[in-house]
């Protein structure tokens, strides 16, 4: 099969691209000597985790299911979780298989310690640091924020008691560059030098955005290599985003065109349930073959077949007028799609492929039973 003769809607996984990450990714490893892990929480599709078990260091997850997840389907490979706050039962499951599990805050490591020590296993324990820096515009996105839940300050864990941990962990960025990661380094390793003087590793987090065009690959391995000379520690990265950007595609089909005041597309995807970040975030994904409203002769408002007023993808335009069963692909569809996905309206959840040079394979497809069983 190709694209063109796949079921819509489907994900369809860009193996090839797909490499290409992971190669840019094992580059910066070899050079920087830091270990690099899949953040679960952008893409989960654990089909692909054989093959990035190849490159990558292990996994990172944000709570007990992903850190299964990552456990099960990258074996031998790391497993670290962070959560804003631990559950009981969920810290005397995760101690019995995590490497590294890094708390909120002291209040949480102290409450938990006796869990971890009693597991008699080598967990390396951190806490996430609050570096009260961060250059996120989007409130949504800022762990920096007044009032962050996210994180500890410096003048908290000053008071606090932290004997027992060996790390610390921030995650402070967002689809940025190297620039950004070396100006927040500049604070963090100057507000915790003393502690970095004597703990073992720092994880710095995800939203490094590698594997972009831009991204200045050569800043960020020399900034990890001044981290681990200047305080002798392990850097570990954890990006989601960087891992499959630009990776996967959405493939739908146009199932009925109308009019009011302007060109209208309902498609057999919706915003709402198969990319919740369009209206989140939000953004315009980019569709192959279309530009920005009235850039071409034609323009279409693309919206979803649920009865949500605001289940609208964008406005695009075409060279040809778009005719029912026309099939459209969306771009950078691997990241925070399936992961985000659900089955509002009763929508069906569209199928996961994977694409091998021009070659489509179907690895998963859904039904009626995927939306009836969380009921
Ligand atoms: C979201 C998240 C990541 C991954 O972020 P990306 O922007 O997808 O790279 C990594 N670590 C933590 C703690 C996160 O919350």
């Amino acid at each position: 099969m190709t694209i063109n003769d796949i079921k819509t809607p489907s994900y369809v996984i860009d193996e090839d691209k797909l490499i290409k990450n992971l190669e840019i990714l094992q580059y910066v490893q070899e050079q920087s000597k830091a270990k690099i892990l899949l953040a679960q929480k952008a893409f989960s599709a654990y089909s692909m985790y054989p093959l990035m078990s190849k490159y990558l260091a292990g996994t990172s997850a944000s709570g007990l299911f992903e850190a299964k997840l990552g456990y099960e389907e990258m074996p031998n490979k790391e497993v670290h979780v962070f959560s804003p706050a631990y559950g009981e039962e969920e810290i005397r499951e995760l101690v019995t298989f995590c490497d590294h599990i890094v708390f909120n805050s002291p209040a949480q490591w102290n409450r938990f310690k006796d869990v971890v020590k009693a597991s008699g296993r080598d967990i390396k324990c951190g806490i996430r640091i609050n570096p009260e820096y961060s250059e996120i515009e989007t409130d949504i996105y800022n762990p920096c924020i007044v009032g962050s839940r996210l994180g500890t300050v410096k003048s908290i864990i000053d008071e606090a008691d932290i004997e027992g941990i060996s790390g610390l962990h921030f995650h402070t960025l967002c689809e940025q560059g190297a620039d950004v990661l070396a100006r927040t380094l500049d604070v963090v390793e100057e507000k915790f030098a003393d502690y970095l003087d004597k703990l073992e590793w720092i994880n710095l987090g995800g939203g490094h955005h590698i594997t972009r065009e831009d991204y200045d690959v050569e800043l960020l391995i020399s900034r990890i290599k001044r981290l681990k000379e200047r305080f002798n520690v392990d850097v570990y990265l954890e990006p989601g985003e960087a891992v499959a950007l630009n990776a996967g595609y959405l493939v739908s089909e146009v199932r009925e065109l109308m009019e009011n005041g302007m060109n209208i597309a309902i498609l057999d995807t919706s915003a709402a349930c198969h990319m919740p970040d369009v209206i989140e975030m939000p953004y315009r994904p980019n569709i192959i073959d279309a530009g920005m409203p009235k850039e071409k002769a034609f323009t279409y408002r693309f919206g979803g077949p649920t009865c949500l007023a605001g289940d609208i993808i964008g406005d695009y335009s075409f060279d040809k007028p778009l005719k029912v069963g026309d099939r459209l692909v969306f771009l950078d569809m691997a990241i925070y799609s399936m992961v985000k996905n659900n089955t509002f309206n009763g929508m069906p959840l569209p199928s996961i492929a994977v694409k091998r040079g021009e070659d489509v394979t179907v690895i998963k497809e859904f039904s009626y039973e995927d939306f009836k069983c969380r009921l």
